[in-house]
């Protein structure tokens, strides 16, 4: 299985070669196709298995061939700073490659909130949060959801385990009922699988 053969346009294609991917792993051979046709997806996959980028790279595709609004297009909610910095990463990288380079934000809890909303003044295209902060920056006026296509929960697991689930519905209720759900876990416990029939529709199902 080779990047190309997955559907990635020619940007994308010369990026991962940047990054040093020679061939994609399991969950990208699986995730692209279905992400990249806007199908809803259900992955079980753990971290190092390359999920980051099997979202991202379709996420980024999808998002350059759609029309610019104000708010973000996309929104990436991860259970940590640790990883929402590292997925805000990669994305960055991967759309400096791209003509219209995509602005990805990024905010996490714990840090003043009053960079964040600077940063976020002249708009974004995804946005990559843990969910109490983005709550914040909703309370302050930081942003508006309304233009979200695409929501990825990140380690959905980790996020109901660490408590944001209340959270989680505060800003589901904000994002338009059309759109694409991807939802990532390492685990497949009961409260992941209830949040998971809420979240995507007739969903590709991936297990690596
Ligand atoms: P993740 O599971 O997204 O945390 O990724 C784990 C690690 O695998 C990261 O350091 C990535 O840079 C790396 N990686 C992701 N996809 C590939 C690939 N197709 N080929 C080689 N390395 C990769």
């Amino acid at each position: 299985m080779s990047f190309a053969s997955l559907g990635l346009t020619p940007a994308l294609l010369r990026a991962v070669r940047a990054l040093g991917y020679h061939a994609p792993t399991a969950v990208q051979s699986a995730a692209l196709p279905p992400i990249l046709a806007g199908s809803d997806v259900l992955a079980l996959a753990q971290t190092g298995s390359g999920k980051t980028a099997a979202f991202a790279l379709p996420l980024l595709q999808r998002l350059v061939a759609s029309p610019p609004r104000p708010g973000p297009r996309a929104l990436v909610l991860a259970p940590t700073r640790e990883l929402a910095a590292q997925t805000a990463e990669l994305l960055r990288e991967l759309a400096a490659t791209l003509l219209h380079r995509p602005k990805v934000a990024l905010a996490f809890g714990g840090v003043s909130i009053n960079p964040q909303l600077m940063a976020l003044r002249g708009g974004c295209d995804v946005m990559v949060a843990t969910p109490g902060r983005l709550l914040d920056l909703l309370d302050h006026n930081g942003l508006q959801l309304s233009g979200v296509q695409c929501l990825v929960l990140d380690e959905a697991d980790r996020l109901l385990s660490q408590g944001f689930a209340d959270e989680l519905q505060r800003v589901l209720a904000l994002l338009p009922a059309r759109r694409q759900s991807l939802l990532f876990s390492a685990t497949f416990p009961p409260a992941v699988q209830a949040l998971a029939a809420q979240l995507v529709h007739d969903p590709v199902h991936i297990t690596v």
